[in-house]
């Protein structure tokens, strides 16, 4: 059992293991929890990562259960921090990203934070505070069409200013692009001038590189998981990391799986029909579980041998989406896709399935919650991004792979489960 070093807290299931994924590159051992454990679930790791389920919670809530998760971390010795939000900024005016932003600022004195969903290799990147989804502005990308926080403007300033009471700044590509110490300097001149959220511009993995160097002893960074990825390797350099990597075995883990699919993001669905062209297929639709319940799908699942190739999705196109939330309102809508998944997820775990993968941030965390998944080790990577992760749920070694909406390319789901041995 080791000090706790970095504790990060994630605002959904998918990010968490993203941004796990992404800390255990550098061989340092990362423990993630679904959820503030309890008092006494001993933390292990260097660094911990905490996933809530708080993106789309009303903002008080959303702000006492970080500073729940900030309290476990700062018990468990950690002494920087990480608040990890999706590489699209979801948030809506209100919340959740900067009233929990400051709230961690206040408890740990903090007198600056940076503002980084950029990343890079999946296609994110931040130029002049304007955030782009590969070539196109946030507002313009499916994104725009989101079920829960529709992005309708791409300039992170404008987003994050009605979120939060202090001022918004910005460190543009120019000064990144100049060197850790030449950010340094500018992040210390709006210091000065009292501005204490700044807009970090990255396009590359070199700027993340430069960030990281330059905000590593900050006590709290906020960002996409990538600009934490060289965090491990600095405070390595800084003294606070001594241990060396001890990779954790693999549990085995049964052949039996499933495909679960909430997530209405442009690449899901096209992950979605490029895998039913070799998989069983049955598709959830919200507006027919709300008149008939979900005994047909249940009846479905039970007929599927385990260890065949199938998927059980709500996936639709936004038109499609559009007219269940009208019928039904979008939150009932969303929680009875998640409950519905949920249930067959246990279902799944009865019948002898043990290998899941979850398409979409609130669905994974509600099926895992539903698994009774609290603590996940973090195994390979199948995109960047998604690991495999291991657990238990009712005393069986299960692994899941918890894929946040757009992420992973279109046979995501067949390259996931393409392994009989072990996954
Ligand atoms: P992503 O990672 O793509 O954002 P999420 O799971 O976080 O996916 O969010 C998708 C939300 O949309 C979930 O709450 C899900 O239950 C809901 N949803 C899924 N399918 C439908 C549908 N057909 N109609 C309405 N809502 C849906």
């Amino acid at each position: 059992m080791s000090q706790t070093i970095l504790g990060c807290i994630a605002d959904d299931y998918t990010g968490a293991t993203d941004l796990a994924s992404m800390l255990a590159r550098s061989g340092v051992p990362v423990s993630l929890r679904m959820g503030v454990p309890g008092k006494n679930a001993g933390a292990g790791s260097a660094i911990e990562v905490i996933a809530l389920k708080c993106r789309n919670a009303p903002v008080a809530e959303a702000v006492d259960e970080c500073l729940e998760a900030l309290g476990w971390l700062q018990a468990a010795g950690a002494t920087r921090f990480f608040w990890k939000y999706c590489s699209t900024f979801d948030s809506t005016a209100q919340g959740n990203i900067g009233p929990v932003a400051e709230a961690l600022m206040r408890q740990l004195g903090a007198g600056q934070t940076i503002y980084c969903p950029a990343f890079p290799e999946n296609g994110r990147s931040v130029f002049m505070g304007y955030l782009f989804v590969g070539s196109q502005p946030l507002s313009e990308s499916p994104m725009k069409d989101h079920p829960l926080t529709p992005m309708r403007d791409s300039n992170l300033m404008r987003l994050l200013s009605p979120q939060i009471k202090g001022e918004v700044g910005l460190a543009n590509r120019l000064t990144v692009a100049q060197g850790p110490d030449a950010l340094r300097a500018h992040l210390g001149e709006l210091r000065k001038n009292g501005v204490a959220h700044v807009v970090v511009d990255a396009v590359s993995d070199d700027d993340l590189k430069s960030i990281a160097e330059a905000c590593h002893d900050m006590s709290l960074i906020t960002g996409g998981s990538a600009v934490a990825m060289g965090l491990p390797d600095l405070y390595r350099r800084e003294g606070l990391l001594s241990a060396k990597a001890q990779s954790a075995g693999v549990p085995k883990v049964a052949a039996g799986n499933i495909v679960l699919s909430g997530s209405c993001s442009a690449m899901t669905q096209q992950q979605v029909t490029a895998y039913l062209k070799g998989a069983e297929g049955y598709r959830l639709d919200p507006l027919v579980i709300a008149r008939q319940g979900l005994d047909h799908a249940r009846n479905w699942l039970r007929q599927q041998p385990p260890e065949g190739a199938k998927i059980i999705y709500a996936t639709a196109d936004p038109e499609t989406v559009r007219a269940a939330q009208a019928a039904l309102g979008a939150d009932a809508a969303g929680a009875l896709i998640e409950n519905a998944l949920t249930e067959l997820a246990q279902d799944a775990l009865a019948m002898g399935i043990r290998r899941f993968v979850i398409a979409g941030g609130e669905t994974s965390g509600a099926i895992t919650q539903g698994l009774g998944v609290n603590r996940m080790t973090i195994g390979h990577e199948i995109a960047p991004g998604v690991p495999w992760m291991f657990s238990q749920s009712s005393g069986e070694n299960i692994a899941l792979a918890l894929k946040s909406g757009n992420f992973g390319a279109t046979d995501f789901f067949a390259k996931a489960l393409s392994r009989s041995d072990n996954p």
